[in-house]
Order: structure tokens, then C-alpha cells, then sequence
């Protein structure tokens, strides 16, 4: 595997602050205890995320939480500027994606599905698909030198169903990345403390206390969580068998895309890193 960089390294495009960890988390945290370089952003600058904060405070206060929960596994964390809640799959973005491919230099990128109940979400899946062979054409962004090799390209776990569910390619169990993946959650705070518990109606649940309020995220996280487990349940028994199967609560799974690099499974097992094989 010449062409690939001797230490892995992961980056996660996601849409929203908060987007990489609540699907990516557990890889990502694999990834740093691995002492491999991860690299989370969102690609819309999260104005659009609360009912009572303004855009523009709610700018700089995200730009801090992604910051404090990169801090929490040691990955760089950036925010960029593009609208929250407006986002198009543009020239724009795309260029921008391209640019960050090819200086980052990935080994694996994950990223949303291009199908998606969230049009941000949607965007940045289009824009990662159309950026994913163009980062290798010289041309393209002459600025920024082309890629010899295009990065492993894989969708971050999600359960929708139409057009098509998602395959699980590869399953990671993430039982004992919970604690790290909710304590980053945790850092966006006017996210999961506010915005997103107004929205839920639980707003009056948010306990006072920090570590209740970690006990809270772990839970409100965990509800979450679970169904991906539960959707891959036979999935997880074929290849585990009883009671280990049935047993494992957390999974990430994730699709390879088929619009990017394909990996053998040499190189599937050294993307990711533990994954649930027979
Ligand atoms: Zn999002």
C-alpha cells in the first residue's frame, strides 16, 4: 500500500457542528487512541441551530464547542462559513471540498449520504461525490496540487430507507467509545442543553449538575444510538454469534462508497480498526 500515508488519517465533512461525532465518534476516538491524525468540520458555520440565540452569536459560541470537542480526543476541528440551513451542493462548496481533500490528504473520509431528511446533509453528500475523483484531475482547483490517489470515501451511519438503506460494509462495535463520544456531544452545549432539547420537549430534563448533565447526554444519546444496533441485529449475530450478537448495544456501520477509491479488505482493516469481522 504505497500510496497510502504510513499513519492513517480520518476526515469526517459533516454538515452541522455535532454531525461528525453523533455518527462518527466512535471511529474517530478509535482513530486517536490509535495516535492517528483525525480531522472533524462542518462544513455550515451553525447560525441556523437554536430558538432564542442569534446567527451571529450562534457563529462564534459553535466555532468554540466544535473546538472544545475536538479537544475532548485530540482532532482538529474546523467550522467553516457556508450557511447553516441554506446549503447547496455549489461549485462553491465543491472546490472548497477538493481543496481540503487534497491538503488534508485523507486516507478514509466520511461523510453523509446524498439521501438524507436534512438538505444540508444532502449537500455535503453531493458535493463529497463530486469532489471524490476530481481531487485526483490537476486542472481542477489548479491551485492546490492534485491527489495521485483518491481517499477511501464512506457514509456515516444513518437509517433511512428510501431510495435504498444503507449496507453495512463494515460494523464497529463502539460499547466502550460511548464515554468519549458523549463527552464530546456534551461540548455542544447550546445544542444538546438547549436548542435540541427544546425541540424535543425535554428542555425541562436538562439536569443543573455537569456530571448529570453528562449522564443525561449518555442517555439521550444511547436512544439514539441503539436502533443502529437493532437494525443490524441478524447482521451482528451472523457475524458474532449468540450471546455476543445479540449482546452489543452501540455499533457505527458504514457504506463504502462506490464513487471513490474501492478497498480491498487488507486495506478495509486498516481504515477501520477493530471492525466486527467473522
Ligand atoms: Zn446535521
Amino acid at each position: 500500500m504505497t500510496d497510502m500515508n504510513e499513519t492513517p488519517r480520518l476526515l469526517i465533512l459533516g454538515a452541522h457542528p455535532d454531525d461528525a461525532e453523533f455518527s462518527g465518534g466512535g471511529l474517530a476516538t478509535i482513530y486517536r487512541q490509535l495516535d492517528r491524525p483525525v480531522k472533524m468540520i462542518s462544513v455550515t458555520d451553525g447560525a441556523a441551530g437554536h430558538h432564542q440565540r442569534s446567527p451571529d452569536e450562534l457563529i462564534g459560541l459553535r466555532r468554540t464547542e466544535a473546538g472544545n470537542a475536538g479537544n475532548v480526543i485530540g482532532a482538529i476541528y474546523e467550522t467553516w462559513d457556508f450557511p447553516d440551513g441554506s446549503l447547496q451542493p455549489s461549485l462553491e462548496v465543491r472546490h472548497r471540498i477538493i481543496q481540503e481533500i487534497r491538503e488534508f490528504n485523507p486516507d478514509l473520509l466520511l461523510t453523509h449520504r446524498s439521501c438524507d431528511y436534512h438538505p444540508d446533509h444532502r449537500a455535503v453528500g453531493q458535493c463529497v461525490q463530486d469532489a471524490s475523483y476530481m481531487v485526483t484531475v490537476p486542472h481542477v482547483v489548479p491551485d492546490v496540487p492534485a491527489l495521485h490517489k483518491d481517499p477511501v470515501v464512506a457514509f456515516l451511519p444513518d437509517l433511512f430507507t428510501r431510495p435504498a438503506p444503507m449496507r453495512a460494509d463494515v460494523i464497529i462495535d463502539v460499547c466502550e467509545q460511548m464515554e468519549s463520544i458523549a463527552k464530546m456531544l456534551a461540548c455542544h452545549r447550546s445544542q444538546l442543553f438547549e436548542w435540541l432539547a427544546y425541540e424535543a420537549g425535554i428542555l425541562d430534563t436538562v439536569p443543573e449538575d455537569e456530571q448529570e448533565k453528562l449522564q443525561w447526554v449518555k442517555s439521550w444519546f444511547g436512544r439514539h444510538a441503539r436502533p443502529r444496533a437493532e437494525r443490524f441485529r441478524d447482521q451482528l449475530i451472523a457475524l458474532c454469534g449468540d450471546p455476543k450478537g445479540k449482546a452489543i448495544e452501540f455499533i457505527e456501520f458504514f457504506e463504502i462508497s462506490e464513487y471513490a477509491r474501492q478497498p480491498n479488505t487488507e486495506l478495509i482493516r486498516s481504515l477501520f480498526p477493530s471492525s466486527i469481522e467473522r
